[in-house]
């Protein structure tokens, strides 16, 4: 249709840290980019940066964890720019309480953001893309579901679980979605942004020493593996999940 962007995406958790980033790596190869994120006024402030690239973008201000807000989203997303090309599923939260700490509505909102969330995205837009050109979708996990979390992590036993989950959504829904629809993963390592700045207050010397390329991850070093997951063509990667970690937990 006239007027309506040539590539889409949808960002969650695009307010700061990684989805930011991944947010305007994407806006700079010419996507339109919807934001959403609960942070208000600071994805707002994303908006702009990416609006200043000189592409279309829309705010979705709201919780990730709630279905119905979601859906509508989706449709009000696809109403205005008519198809989604890639959604990356990006907004988590840590959870750094243990078994014998947490409680049950710890435990239920840490599933409910970091699994639920990307079920909801999912659900919002991928009936869409089957029905059209396809698309792709490009779920944000943890090196910690496979590892479990390190004795300096900023999460425990219960974000491993829910970023393990993703994990499986990833590639249950590989195989469901195909051929139209890729669905893959990245695993951050220590990546430096809101999340984990307490991390680095006392173990930075530590955490730098375990990682073979030796300097922190940065949001962008994430943002680039996102776009490549987006743009590569050909595509013959789906249900693949790619860890950015600077070989810290290399096997
Ligand atoms: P961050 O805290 O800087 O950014 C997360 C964003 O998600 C924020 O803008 C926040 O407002 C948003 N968000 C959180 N809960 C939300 C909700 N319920 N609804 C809508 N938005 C919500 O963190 P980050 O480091 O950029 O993390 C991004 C993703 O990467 C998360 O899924 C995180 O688990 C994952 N991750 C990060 C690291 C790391 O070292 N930073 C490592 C592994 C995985």
């Amino acid at each position: 249709m006239p007027g309506q962007p040539e590539r889409t995406a949808i960002v969650t958790g695009a307010a700061r840290g990684i989805g930011r980033a991944t947010a305007l790596a994407l806006a700079k190869r010419g996507y339109a980019v919807a934001l959403a994120d609960r942070l208000v006024a600071e994805v707002e402030t994303t908006a702009a940066e990416v609006a200043a690239l000189g592409v279309a973008v829309l705010t979705l201000p709201g919780n990730v964890a709630d279905y119905s807000a979601t859906q509508t989203y989706g449709r009000n997303v696809l109403n205005a720019w008519g198809h989604v090309d890639v959604l990356v599923n990006n907004a988590g939260i840590s959870q750094p309480k243990g078994l014998v700490e947490i409680n049950e509505a710890e435990w239920d909102e840490v599933i409910a953001i970091n699994l639920k969330g990307q079920f909801n995205w999912c659900k919002a837009v991928a009936p869409s893309m089957l029905s059209s050109n396809g698309g792709r979708i490009i779920n944000i996990s943890s090196v910690s579901a496979n590892t479990g979390a390190g004795s300096s992590a900023v999460s425990r036993f219960a974000y491993c679980a829910a970023k393990a989950g993703v994990l499986g959504l990833t590639r249950g829904l590989a195989k469901e979605l195909a051929p139209k629809v890729m669905v893959n993963a990245i695993c951050p390592g220590v990546i430096e942004t809101a999340l984990t700045a307490k991390l680095f207050t006392h173990n930075r010397d530590a955490i730098l020493g375990s990682i073979p390329l030796a300097r922190l991850g940065q949001p962008e070093d994430v943002a680039e593996v996102v776009v490549f997951l987006a743009t590569v063509l050909p595509m013959f990667l789906t249900g693949e999940v790619i860890d950015v970690d600077g070989g810290q937990w290399v096997n």
